[in-house]
């Protein structure tokens, strides 16, 4: 019996059942995955109990001699997984990581461009009730409704809308968009407005470290990611600047008679700005995280990661589903539901009734509200992670279906539950509580 278990039976209770369904059931959450024993060993370490406010080397406390070691670790992974000149490892989460961004290349007041929050943006681009859209005025791009480019961005209207609005910073990156984007047209249109290019590469960081999805790092002054997503890392935030410069653009006015490096005004937007201490459990696990994404196993595993999308979309198209840009470039699929007479939120509590997780999303151009929604989000990264392939993908469309055309009979569901809890036996995942 651990430690945990005889001195805190409620909490570690609660663990085992979570441990227990995440071993039980579909996790097809785009922006989930499971990280192996080494990074949750990494991340329940002593680490936590060290202040080391600072930089490597540059610390504001002492004794961070053995942490220094994990951050400089950590920073040299990450340069060499994306192939760049500057890190900052410290971010607690992607939306810290992305408030240092804005810290950093905005003031109140000022306008920035980025993706409509419902043709796929996150909330830290510009959404009403978050800090972003509060401190800042955000103006939106969107996906086409009809035509050759349905579903997808026409760079032509980003460029228009760029035009007429003169934003400070330009923001790519989302979360629920299942094509690439074309940073080089972004950059142009960046270029001829005078903007900041920022990509928020939080859901598909671990495929642009493969190479499966274009490189941001050419051509965006600053790139700010989730290391928990596709990278397959410990929950947290990362920025990153691909070739540092003399930032001419950031609010900072020179000092000792030099232009700061973009990387300088990121490092203390992230600390003093943003954060205190960072976690360095969880740098560590970070760390951990880096050496497993530079293996050529990791290849592999982004690559299926790939191939399962597909198959799962083509699967889903032949049953009548209709696919947001028709289909997938990435680890995630966008169904819209509209034509199928039921709504995200009832397709979401229909589905884990039988032990599938997905979540109910916004389709471009929904008419129903962020709590309803006509849509599900649909992503690969996580059953991957268990060994999934196309052909287990395929059979999990089959128990979508059979669940999405029969919401509430209660037998159907408990014969897909089942069928769940087979497929996952074959698949195992975590066979401890505690690592
Ligand atoms: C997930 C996500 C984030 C936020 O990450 P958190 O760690 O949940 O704060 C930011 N941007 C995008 C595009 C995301 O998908």
């Amino acid at each position: 019996m651990s430690e945990l278990q005889s001195r805190d039976p409620e909490v570690y209770d609660a663990i085992e059942k979570e441990v227990e369904r995440q071993n039980n059931g579909l996790e097809l959450i785009a922006s989930e995955n499971f990280v192996s024993r080494s990074v949750l060993e990494a991340l329940g370490t002593a680490l936590t109990n060290k202040y080391a406010e600072g930089l490597p080397g540059k610390r504001y406390y002492g004794g961070c001699q053995f942490v220094d070691v994990v951050e400089d670790v950590a920073r040299d992974r990450a340069k060499r997984l994306f192939k760049c000149d500057w890190v900052n490892v410290q971010p607690h989460s992607g939306a810290s990581a992305n408030a240092s961004v804005y810290l950093t290349f905005m003031e109140p007041g000022d306008t920035f461009l980025g993706l409509d929050l419902a043709h796929g943006g996150h909330l830290t681009h510009g959404s009403a009730v978050n800090f972003s859209g509060i401190l800042y005025n955000a103006e939106y791009y969107g996906v086409e409704k009809d035509g050759p480019l349905a579903g997808t961005i026409d760079m032509n209207k980003v460029r228009d809308k760029a035009l007429a609005v003169r934003p400070k910073m330009i923001s790519i990156g989302a979360s629920a968009y299942p094509r690439d984007f074309d940073y080089k047209a972004f950059r142009d249109i960046a270029d001829e407005v005078g903007a900041v290019l920022w990509m928020d590469m939080a859901h598909t960081a671990g495929l642009i470290a493969t190479g499966a999805l274009n490189d941001p790092l050419p051509h965006c002054h600053v790139v700010s990611t989730t290391t928990h997503k596709t990278l397959r890392g410990p929950r947290g935030g990362m920025l990153l600047v691909g070739r540092d410069y003399e930032n001419t653009m950031g609010k900072t006015a020179p000092k000792s008679g030099r232009l700061k490096m973009t990387s300088e005004l990121l490092d203390s937007a992230v600390f003093p700005g943003m954060q205190g201490g960072p976690l360095m459990h969880s740098v560590a696990a970070k760390a951990v995280s880096f050496r497993e994404a530079l293996e050529p196993d990791f290849g592999a595993y982004i690559d299926a990661v790939v191939r399962n999308a597909s198959a799962m979309a083509t699967a889903f198209v032949s049953k009548g589903y209709s696919l947001v840009s028709g289909g997938t470039s990435n680890h995630l699929m966008l169904i819209d539901l509209r034509n199928k007479g039921i709504s995200g939120k009832d397709a979401e509590a229909a589905l884990q009734k039988a032990e599938i997780t997905v979540n109910k999303n916004m389709v471009p151009f929904d008419d129903r509200s962020p709590f309803v929604t006509s849509g599900i989000r649909v992503g690969t990264p996580a059953m991957t992670t268990r060994g999934f392939g196309e052909d287990e993908f395929k059979t999990v469309v089959d128990l979508i279906d059979r669940v999405l055309t029969n919401p509430t009979d209660d037998n159907a569901i408990a014969s897909v539950r089942g069928e769940v809890h087979e497929l996952c036996a074959r698949h195992p995942l975590y066979d401890f509580v505690i690592s």
